[in-house]
């Protein structure tokens, strides 16, 4: 193992060495997979109160080079290494620094693992060579399992059921613990000029910027971004996507096209009835219309980042069915990494009956073993595996979570007017005959 080898340090992963991450209610972290939020002189960092700059030597990020320099693991770093227990070969940090080792090269690894080693953790001659920007909730759906500090369509909806809505106000309560205040005001933010003098400055030394949500083609200053990129003569940075579909337009396509190459992740949770359930309002035929033009494009490196939830178990393999069919129609890879919820925990589908999700598993698997696996890229390969054994891990299921899962779908369905039973007849079929009170609502 690599992190073994050149580092002698079991624990070594290269987010901390390499990248900063701005969450969308304009916390600054190290990593979305952390999303913990920087300290410096016992100060929280935001956007408002700190400089990229100086978060990236901040008292946390020396703490956690420190840590993983010396073999240590970082406890906001737990549930993205627990992911390895599912998938030893494959975890979040395997990924990251197996993609750093081909793009900056094993010398430069080294030299940042030394030079932060003898700096008790300092990188101060040089500036992120990866950012992974959240600039805001600004998105045009609301998707189930999102929040409203990543959609301001779900921040308005939230708003009205909160005050109107008692089952909908209690489940949320459980979830967050305090309503969702001030994201409006907090909007403004991400306009303003000393983050994004600080990004600008720091082009010369980036190699990737990840760019999500809310929905990032949306946010116009990412377009300042790219075409400061572009300006600078910076074509070879790769531009990451994280995209609902729903948003594709000229200025998008156009400056996408002037990048040597481009990933492009489609948030794609279902195919059809599934897409149109999950995603409100979107609709199917303009994400598929919109997901292969991306495919048509010859620099677009293309994925699918469905998020692997309690809606969808049973539509899993229509989304890989219909990743096949493109992949065959473009002659080209696309991989499929599945997410899998970790919250609202009233998605996540180990709150079902073991019962429900091995019928779940079994489908899965058989379809996922008429594909030859030697053609399927190998994120989909780790992901796919990651989620067969999530559906079959024996922990027992939660009917409260079960029950607040239905209270919280019929509250949304009744303000958006959709039907739970139309949209997800296999799912709702399965809750119903194993208990059917909690779908009638009567007490057991
Ligand atoms: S170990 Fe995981 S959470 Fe920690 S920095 Fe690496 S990718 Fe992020």
């Amino acid at each position: 193992m690599r992190r073994k080898k050149f580092f002698n340090s079991d624990t070594f992963c290269v987010i901390p060495f390499v990248g900063l991450n701005v969450l969308s209610a304009g916390n600054i972290s190290y990593c979305c997979f952390s999303e913990e939020q920087l300290i410096d002189n016992d100060e929280g960092l935001t956007i408002t109160n700190s400089t990229l700059t100086k978060a990236w030597n901040s008292d946390s990020m020396r703490d956690i080079r420190m840590k993983m320099i010396n073999g240590e693991e970082h406890e906001g770093c737990a549930a993205c290494i627990k992911q390895e227990e599912w998938n030893p070969d494959g975890g979040p940090r395997i990924y990251a620094t197996d993609e750093w080792f081909g793009k900056i090269g094993r010398r430069q690894m080294i030299n940042l693992f030394k030079t932060a080693k003898s700096n008790d953790g300092y990188l101060s001659k040089t500036s992120p060579m990866y950012l992974d920007l959240r600039l805001g909730n600004l998105c045009n759906i609301k998707c189930r399992m999102c929040n409203p500090w990543n959609s301001s369509q779900i921040d308005k909806e939230n708003e009205i059921l909160f005050n109107q809505d008692e089952e909908y106000k209690e489940v949320w309560l459980d979830e967050f613990g305090y309503p969702a205040d001030g994201l409006n005001e907090k909007q403004k933010w991400f306009e303003a000029d000393l983050l994004w003098n600080d990004i600008i400055n720091f082009i010369p030394n980036l190699q990737k910027v990840y760019f999500t949500g809310g929905e990032p083609t949306l946010i116009k200053n990412n377009y300042r971004f790219l075409q400061e990129c572009l300006d600078q003569g910076r074509k070879d940075i790769v531009p990451f996507f994280n995209t609902n579909c729903t948003n594709q337009n000229k200025t998008f396509y156009n400056i996408i096209t002037q990048f040597d190459k481009v990933d492009i992740n489609a948030s794609l949770d279902g195919v059809e009835k599934m897409n149109d359930y999950i995603r409100f309002p979107a609709k199917w035929k303009a994400v598929s219309k919109n997901f292969e033009s991306f495919a048509a494009f010859e620099n677009v490196h293309l994925g699918v980042s469905p998020c692997f939830q309690i809606y969808n178990i049973f539509n899993i393999v229509d989304i890989m069915k219909y990743v096949e069919k493109i992949k065959e129609k473009y002659n080209r890879d696309i991989h499929i990494d599945w997410l899998p919820n970790t919250h609202p925990i009233i998605l996540r589908v180990d709150i079902l009956p073991l019962e429900i999700r091995l019928k779940a598993y079994n489908e899965i698997k058989e379809y996922y073993e008429s594909l030859d696996e030697t053609k399927l890229n190998h994120i989909t390969v780790q992901s796919t595996k990651k989620i067969l054994s999530l559906l079959i891990e024996e922990k027992g299921h939660d009917i409260d979570k079960l029950r607040q899962f239905v209270n919280y779908t019929k509250s949304l369905d009744r303000f958006r007017k959709q039907n739970f039973q139309d949209s997800c007849p296999r799912l709702y079929e399965e809750i119903n005959n194993f208990y059917p009170h909690i779908l009638s609502n009567d007490k057991e």
